[in-house]
């Protein structure tokens, strides 16, 4: 199965855990200081799955590829 990050702004608080972690291909801060996901993200790594886990408010999740789903704005 090919997965893409998902991330739910509306549950980010902005700790930058995830953007240390993952850089600087998949995820960065915004200037609403909550994590986004960046565009053209290469596959998913170690790093990117490190993320999810360091998370402390889970905000960050894995989805099949073809999922349609949006992250909340
Ligand atoms: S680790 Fe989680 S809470 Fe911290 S910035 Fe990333 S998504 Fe937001």
């Amino acid at each position: 199965m090919t997965a893409r990050l998902a991330i739910d702004t509306g549950r980010c608080i902005g700790t930058s855990l995830c953007a240390a972690t993952a850089p600087p291909h998949h995820v960065a801060l915004g200037t609403d200081e909550r994590a986004h996901l960046l565009p053209n993200a290469p596959v998913l790594g170690q790093e990117a799955l490190d993320a999810i886990d360091l998370c402390p408010v889970e905000a960050i999740h894995l989805l099949p590829a073809d999922s349609t789903t949006e992250e909340r704005p």
